[in-house]
């Protein structure tokens, strides 16, 4: 769970593979994309090596938010934004090429022709059943 050798992401905390690293505490590390959706592309992770955000406990999920809030404050200042999409992928079908938990924060402004989450996936499901999916979800908690 720690740090896995062959994690490139356990790699750029540990700092045997360079990264243009933001920020740094007891807990995250972060970093610039080096292949950004846009200028500022940041990515923020847990130092311990868990594949899945789904796999964090309450406070390791808690903590990486608290740190993302702070960090996307920061990001969005320096750059002078507009806005930001901030997500993660999670697992493969989702996207998610580097198996240790991340976080994106990815730098928005006016005329960027970029899209919203809503452009991610588009399976157009059936609407007429969303109370019928509300309380199965509401009975397995
Ligand atoms: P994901 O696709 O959600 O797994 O995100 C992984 C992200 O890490 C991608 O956006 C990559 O561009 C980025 N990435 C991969 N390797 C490196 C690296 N060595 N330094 C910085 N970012 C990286
Ligand atoms: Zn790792």
């Amino acid at each position: 769970e720690a740090m896995y050798m062959e994690c490139i992401f356990c790699k750029i905390i540990s700092g045997s593979i360079p990264s243009y690293k933001v920020y740094e505490d007891e807990l995250v590390f972060a970093f610039l994309d080096i292949y950004p959706c846009s200028e500022g592309h940041t990515v923020v992770l847990p130092k311990k090596h868990i594949e899945r955000f789904t796999d964090l406990d309450v406070k390791d999920a808690s903590d990486l938010f608290a740190s993302v809030h702070k960090i996307s404050k920061v990001v969005s200042k320096t750059f002078d934004l507009h806005g930001m999409n901030i997500g993660m992928n999670v697992g493969e079908v989702a996207g998610q090429s580097v198996p240790h938990v991340h976080v994106h924060i990815i730098p928005r402004k006016e005329g960027d022709n970029g899209g919203s989450m809503h452009s991610i996936v588009e399976t157009n499901p059936d609407t007429g059943n969303l109370a019928d999916l509300a309380k199965k979800v509401r009975e397995s908690f």
